[in-house]
């Protein structure tokens, strides 16, 4: 039988310890957002992770920008935030607007306050195998949905299809960490279908529907990392759930497996970084 993995169950259990420990805390977590542009899903990720934190006891604050904010403008905030001493945590929503440079921005926020771990300071740590200040949300809370249900890694082979500096690319490096035999593919990958019927575990970060049931071997992990509006509108993720949850032994669902998961670990990163 199948076993769902369920991320909200989890995301709860960690706020539950965190608001704790942010109410035991002397000086108080506080993250500071900045959003440029107006893309609704944006938004929409803002407001709830503003929402998350302020539950959890985490000062937070949002910075709004127009579509037409100068790169100038976005690097002397992140200045300001910098050294500002009663923020502790800086995220940088994305997408940024075209014009702008996005390794320019994040390479500006100060690794102790980069909370999505994205600098190239936290991600040299990472790649390099040693520890950085924090480790990137989304991955992060992958391996926590996968140790919350006793999935081991070491030895397993792990797939990962889609390389972006957000999700793909440190999760292989997390997975090999760990000691799973990591394969990523991307849009260029050939017979994409040949290596995804090798995995033990498959991580699919793409963004369309990718993964069918006749891609995996019986008793595959499968989480779902991908989340976007169908042609009906409606909330998918890259996995046919229906289909591959016949194979699968355990599969994440879109919504409420990886996405609040990503929440919990953004949460509990901006809790850590209060030194
Ligand atoms: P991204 O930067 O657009 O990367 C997508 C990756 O998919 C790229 O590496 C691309 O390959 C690969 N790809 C595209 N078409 C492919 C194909 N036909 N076969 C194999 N690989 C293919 O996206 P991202 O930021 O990693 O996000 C991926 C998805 O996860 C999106 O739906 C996003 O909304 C979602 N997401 C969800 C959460 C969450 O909390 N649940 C968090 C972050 C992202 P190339 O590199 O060759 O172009």
């Amino acid at each position: 039988m199948t076993i769902i993995l369920d991320g909200k169950k989890l995301r709860d259990k960690i706020f539950e310890k965190l608001k704790s420990r942010v109410d035991s805390m002397t000086t108080k977590p506080s993250l500071a957002v900045i959003l440029a542009g107006e893309d609704p899903s944006s938004q929409i990720y803002v407001n709830n992770k503003k929402k998350c934190a302020e539950k959890l006891g985490i000062n937070s604050i949002v910075i709004n920008y127009p579509e037409n904010v100068s790169e100038t403008e976005l690097l002397e905030k992140i200045e300001t935030l910098n050294n500002d001493k009663n923020v502790t945590a800086i995220l940088v929503q994305l997408p940024l607007p075209n014009h702008i440079n996005k390794f320019k921005i994040i390479d500006a926020i100060s690794p102790q306050k980069d909370v999505d771990g994205l600098t190239p300071y936290n991600s040299g740590k990472l790649f390099s195998g040693e520890e950085p200040y924090v480790y990137p949300c989304t991955p992060r809370g992958i391996l926590l949905l996968l140790d919350e249900y006793g999935i081991e890694l070491e030895g397993k082979h792990a797939v990962v299809i889609g390389r972006s500096n957000l999700v793909g690319k440190p999760i292989a490096q997390m997975l090999l960490k760990r000691n799973a035999t990591v394969t990523t593919c991307h849009s260029k990958t050939k017979n994409l279908a040949d290596i995804t019927k090798t995995a033990d575990i498959l991580i699919s970060a793409v963004g369309k529907k990718i993964v069918g049931e006749n891609m995996l071997k019986n008793n595959c992990v499968v989480i779902d990392v991908g989340i976007f509006r169908d042609e009906n509108g409606k909330i998918s993720g890259d996995v046919d759930f229906d289909k591959v949850s016949q194979t699968a032994s355990y599969i994440s669902p879109v919504p409420g497996g990886v996405g609040p998961m990503t929440i919990a670990s953004l949460m509990l990163n901006t809790v850590e970084l209060v030194k």
